[in-house]
């Protein structure tokens, strides 16, 4: 099954990624974190995209596409994939038409007054790509999971998040509509309840889809 996750930065898209692709042994496809990959190893596509992260702008569609578009031919994604992240506008999203057919979006709404927070207080774990909220790390500066050192992504500051945010509802919320019509959305709520809550109603549905 190729499924697709959809929702505004800070909405639990990567945290949910994970779980999904655990669950179903789908590989997790993140342009994101293909895009910070390459800006660790100071590539040319790093360098490209940088500035356009770290403005809190889409990376342009021609460079992004080629990337999920060369991605989708590797040997794992036979049996489906978890596509997090992409796509990000209508124009990939038709472009991913022209090589891809997509099964399902797993759609994540959420209160935006909730995200800004969330997205500022953010710290991940440079090894699992775990999140926490500085709010429940006590002054922890470790993975709970596997020990790493976490980190604040530079992106995850009050100037770039509100354009992340404003990228979000210009570009992004159309494809909610562009996929309902398709008739493949599933919806979904995200709270403030933990991770688990929203992962057992997300597995539920998607359970039943694949005939587990
Ligand atoms: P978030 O969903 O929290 O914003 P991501 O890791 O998905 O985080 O994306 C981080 C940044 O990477 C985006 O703000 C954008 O600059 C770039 N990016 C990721 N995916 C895409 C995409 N499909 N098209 C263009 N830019 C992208
Ligand atoms: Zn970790």
């Amino acid at each position: 099954m190729n499924i697709i996750l959809l929702g505004a930065p800070g909405a639990g898209k990567g945290t949910q990624a994970t779980k999904i692709s655990e669950r179903y042994g789908l590989p997790h496809i993140s342009t994101g974190d293909i895009f910070r990959a390459n800006i660790k190893n100071g590539t040319e596509i790093g360098k490209l995209a940088k500035s356009y992260i770290d403005a809190g702008k889409l990376v342009p569609d021609e460079v992004t596409c080629a990337i999920v578009k060369d991605r989708l031919t590797w040997d794992d994604v036979a049996k489906g994939y978890l596509l997090d992240g992409f796509p990000r506008n209508l124009f990939q999203a038709e472009e991913l038409d022209k090589f891809a057919k997509i099964d399902a979006v797993v759609n994540i709404n959420i209160d935006f007054a909730l995200l800004m927070d969330r997205l500022c207080g953010r710290r991940v774990c440079k090894e699992c790509g775990e999140s926490y909220h500085v709010s429940t790390l006590g002054g922890k500066t470790t993975c709970e999971r596997c020990g790493g050192e976490l980190y604040q992504r530079k992106d995850d500051n009050p100037e770039t998040v509100k354009s992340r945010l404003e990228v979000y509802e210009a570009q992004t919320a159309p494809l909610i509509e562009y996929y309902t019509k398709k008739g493949i959305i599933l919806n979904f709520t995200g709270t403030e309840a933990p991770a688990e809550v929203l992962f057992a109603e997300i597995a539920k549905v998607l359970d039943e889809k694949m005939g587990l």
